[in-house]
């Protein structure tokens, strides 16, 4: 990707509510923006941002405002998401699934919205087993505004970092497990040099871990040499 594509996306994707919500189709507000910016996708498939962030894309580009996609949602007030405390019981899926780290709470423990960060995406919802998730209009808080959207980016941006950073220390940790096991089956293939079935068993183990590598080692590879997002 060019740097002054690149930019032209950051200015588009700038420009969205960045609530995350995938409403447009896409896995979030910049792959939409790049989208955009490729004209592989209309202005029109964000609700969130609603016919005012239609009206702003199509001067930003110098384009023809379009009516909002209804197959992708509808434009509505700003809403919030609540857990009923008496159901919760604490799997923690709606953690794992909120892309702006607004829900807190431990395993086995009762899990809270905080209020002011969440953007009301409701991409909490279908993961509870036990349907505990209200999404509610958020009649105590302003409108969404730009300083909210920039504000859910960053929350956006650090979540995603450290979620590569766990896969990648994740990843450390299982490869020194391996290597540990590599160790000990060439040690076992060192002991038993002969063909009884001991040594046969200790060279299969060896292989069976050296091909595990392998696999591990291209799976690294295709997705770019790193944990990818
Ligand atoms: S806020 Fe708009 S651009 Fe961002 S993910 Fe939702 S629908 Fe797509
Ligand atoms: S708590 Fe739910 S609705 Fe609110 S931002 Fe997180 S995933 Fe979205
Ligand atoms: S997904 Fe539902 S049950 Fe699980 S912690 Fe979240 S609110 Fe509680």
């Amino acid at each position: 990707m060019t740097a002054s594509i690149d930019s032209e996306i950051d200015r588009i994707d700038s420009l969205l509510p960045q609530t995350q919500c995938t409403q447009c189709g896409f896995t979030g507000c910049r792959p939409y923006a790049e989208a955009i910016v490729r004209d592989a996708a209309p202005i029109n498939r964000c609700p969130p941002g609603g016919a005012r962030g239609i009206a702003r894309l199509a001067a930003a580009l110098g384009r023809e405002p379009l009516a909002l996609d209804p197959t992708c949602g509808s434009e509505g007030p700003r809403m919030l998401a609540r857990i009923v405390a008496a159901d919760c019981i604490g799997c923690t899926k709606c953690i794992q699934a909120c892309p702006v780290d607004a829900i807190i709470g431990v395993g086995k423990r009762m899990h809270t919205v905080l209020p002011s960060l969440c953007t009301g995406c409701e991409l909490c919802v279908p993961p509870c087993p036990t349907d505990c998730i209200l999404i509610e209009p958020a009649s105590s808080l302003p409108p969404w505004s730009d300083a909210d959207a920039q504000a859910a980016r960053r929350r956006f941006e650090a979540r995603r970092a450290r979620l590569v950073r766990e896969r990648e220390d994740n990843d450390r940790r299982l490869a020194g497990k391996v290597a540990d096991k590599l160790a000990h089956a060439r040690a076992a293939v060192r002991e038993h040099a002969g063909d009884d079935p001991d040594s046969i068993a200790a060279r299969r183990r060896q292989a069976a871990i050296e091909a595990a590598m392998r696999r591990a080692r291209e799976r690294l590879a295709a997705r770019g040499g790193g944990p990818g997002r």
